[in-house]
């Protein structure tokens, strides 16, 4: 017997095209992180950072040093409808103008939201979460859940931030603020004048039943989109083939990514989630 499938199988490759440094809500700066993922086996590394392109040179020395193949890469907020959905831009321009000033008008918002959390913080008995929050933020324009969360476990009102999100921060609960982040429109249309590929973070996270998500793969790829993460630390191994399935109905290319936030909070480590199953195309397949 031979088989007609290439001797080196792009979908096996560790890449990890999803995580977060301290730039945005992650633990770890750049530099430590490109370390960790080079560390952890990681062949093909991206920084995707929540609306914020200046951890990427950082990233990209380090990478370079560690002898890491880098991609310049980033996670955009989109308001969709009632969702806020997130879309990762790969292989961006670190330097666009446009992907640069799309970004900054998106967290433009960050700030006053973060007032209006604490406020009702307050109401619920904690107490100067802002500055709390803004102690955990790497950098204070990226103010966000996430750095909430974690003043929360500090002052003893939950364990972790995980128990966070079911009782604080999340619609119906104290601290939800909803934002008008970017439209899907100018999200794409940054990402395209970065000269990027916009893939839709995390599909099995939102939601969005099978019609509403069937109407956001069509508009997601009628405005350009070329991929979906199908396996990411968000996704259960059922997420997987489901959107691997998905990924092959709408002819989109297949993501991996860790979503790694820090050691001590994310479900899962660098480079450790299992291959992209064989039936979908990765997004690298082509990346010189
Ligand atoms: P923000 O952009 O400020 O609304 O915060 C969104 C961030 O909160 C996400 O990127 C995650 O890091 C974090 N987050 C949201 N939901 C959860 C959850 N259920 N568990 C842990 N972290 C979460
Ligand atoms: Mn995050
Ligand atoms: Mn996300
Ligand atoms: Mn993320």
């Amino acid at each position: 017997m031979f088989s007609l499938r290439p001797k080196r199988d792009p979908s096996v490759l560790n890449a990890d095209l999803h995580c977060h440094s301290s730039v945005s809500d992650g633990t770890l700066s750049p530099g430590e992180i490109a370390l960790r993922a080079k560390e952890k086996g990681v062949q093909l590394w991206a920084l995707t950072d929540h609306d914020e392109l200046s951890g990427l040179a950082i990233a990209a020395e380090a990478a370079r040093d560690a002898d890491l193949p880098f991609v310049p890469g980033v996670e955009i907020s989109v308001t969709w409808g009632p969702e806020t959905l997130h879309i990762v831009g790969l292989r961006v321009d670190p330097d666009s103008r446009v992907l640069a000033d799309g970004l900054e008008h998106t967290r433009s918002g960050r700030m006053r939201r973060a007032h209006e959390m604490a406020a009702q913080l307050d109401e619920v008995g904690i107490h100067d979460s802002l500055e709390g929050a803004l102690a955990y933020a790497g950098n204070p324009d990226l103010i966000g859940r996430t750095h909430f969360a974690r003043y929360i476990v500090e002052v003893g009102r939950c364990d972790d931030v995980k128990e966070v999100f079911t009782k604080y921060l999340i619609a119906g609960k104290p601290g939800y603020v909803p934002v008008q982040w970017a439209t899907l429109d100018d999200a794409l249309a940054w990402i395209a004048a970065a000269g990027g590929v916009a893939v839709i973070a995390h599909p099995g996270r939102y939601r969005l039943d099978e019609r509403e998500l069937r109407d956001l793969f069509v508009q997601f790829k009628e405005r350009g989109g070329v991929g979906i993460e199908v396996v990411t630390g968000s996704h259960s191994p059922d997420q997987y083939k489901r959107f691997a399935k998905l990924a092959q109905e709408y002819g989109f290319r297949a993501s991996r990514g860790s979503d790694f936030h820090g050691p001590l909070e994310s479900r899962c480590e660098l480079g450790s989630l299992p291959n992209l199953p064989d039936t979908v195309v990765p997004i690298w397949r082509d990346w010189a």
